[in-house]
């Protein structure tokens, strides 16, 4: 277990990461009693209690003089008439637990096997126990090797963030879940509305340049020193604290940060999210239109709006209309009318027979309306199954 950074206890730094640690193996380290020596929940404030927590131990092990009277815990030490002269040393000051010191030592030593690995990160109040290598080495293989996951550099620098994680913090990240790589259309639907702002077609995992990076199976330690094992969410800390889950995906990020320029996040909704790209250089609604005018039977063109808009000629050659969103199209409800494809077909037939050729809404039918709703379907449905074609577009 890595040492505490600065002094824990009175007239102590005591820093927030610092004091949590110390106070969570207080909570969990029992006395002849029985009983914890903190008897509080350990929230990284040094208090009171923590001082209380920190004298009894150093007493109880003889790591400390005990105070000379009850009610006198300040009064000069005096050489103790009950100690043999040949005793150990006094080592540590009273309430005090040192970088090094013997305090800390001892209360490292005392913890119950299941909390020997006790860690927590700077700047954060959660204490958690060291993940597996084997499962962060495991993770690092997997998604060099990832047949779905794009870009070499992108790829690389993903797999360098698992490394550099276990390295600095002994936490393994994995992919979450079944969708953390690359996503079809349908399966982007699917998790619609409460995981994903995007489209079919919008998201980076449907082009294989996302990965969803979390913390599953970390165990930490809740306020009463309970360990309680976590997804990669941290759906259950977020339960407690949503501020305590903040830290850990602050270094991931600023790890991701010290690696790359390139592991992109998208904001505090989907903190598990890292994307090659960034709205910044490359439009997600320009590129999907690239593919499909790529791909597609119909002449495909972006409309910025939220959420984003696309027109398609209708596979007439013409003007292009606004046929309504991405998740609109694929769902067979592509905001097209009557009177759009009568126009379309009148400018189409004009120019094809070089003379003025009017339809009438009236002659078009119901299934020409469904039809072309497939139509523009196929044209997603063609990018979907070719997704490795897909380049970014600005
Ligand atoms: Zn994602």
């Amino acid at each position: 277990m890595p040492d505490i950074k600065d002094t824990v206890g009175e007239g102590g730094a005591n820093l927030t990461h610092d004091v949590a640690l110390v106070q969570a193996m207080l909570r969990v380290v029992k006395n002849a009693q029985g009983a914890p020596y903190l008897n509080s929940a350990y929230d990284g404030v040094y208090s009171p209690q923590t001082k209380d927590a920190i004298t009894n131990f150093q007493i109880d092990n003889k790591l400390a003089p005990a105070p000379n009277a009850p009610n006198a815990p300040n009064a000069p030490i005096a050489p103790n008439p009950f100690q043999a002269p040949n005793a150990a040393p006094v080592l540590d000051k009273v309430a005090v637990v040192k970088v090094g010191s013997a305090t800390f030592k001892k209360l490292v030593a005392s913890l119950p096997a299941d909390y020997s690995t006790m860690r927590i990160i700077e700047n954060t109040k959660t204490v958690y126990l060291e993940m597996d290598a084997g499962v962060a080495i495991a993770s690092q293989t997997k998604i060099g090797a990832h047949p779905d996951l794009m870009g070499i550099g992108f790829r690389n620098d993903v797999v360098r963030l698992v490394e550099l994680m276990f390295k600095t913090h002994k936490l393994a990240l994995t992919i979450a879940g079944r969708f953390g790589v690359h996503r079809t259309f349908q399966e982007q639907v699917n998790l619609e509305p409460n995981a994903t702002k995007s489209g079919p077609g919008e998201s980076y995992h449907n082009w294989g340049y996302a990965v969803d990076l979390g913390f599953n199976g970390i165990k930490w330690l809740a306020g009463d020193g309970t360990i309680v094992q976590d997804d990669w969410w941290f759906r259950k800390l977020e339960k407690v604290s949503l501020a305590k889950t903040v830290g850990f995906w602050k270094e991931r990020d600023r790890l991701a940060d010290s690696i790359s320029q390139s592991l992109y996040r998208v904001g505090a909704w989907d903190q598990v999210h890292l994307q090659a790209f960034t709205g910044a250089k490359v439009s997600a609604g320009r590129s999907l239109v690239a593919i499909l005018n790529n791909l597609g039977k119909t002449k495909w063109a972006h409309i910025v709006a939220k959420p984003n808009r696309y027109k398609s000629d209708l596979g007439l050659g013409g003007k292009q209309y606004d046929v309504g969103t991405s998740r609109q199209i694929w769902d067979l409800k592509a905001t097209i009318t009557k009177a759009m494809l009568a126009e379309a077909q009148s400018a189409a037939l004009s120019a094809k027979l070089k003379k003025v050729v009017v339809v009438n809404e009236v002659d078009i039918k119901d299934t020409d309306l469904t039809d072309m709703r497939k139509t523009l379907k196929a044209d997603l449905e063609a990018a979907d199954t070719n997704w490795k074609k897909w380049a970014p577009v600005a």
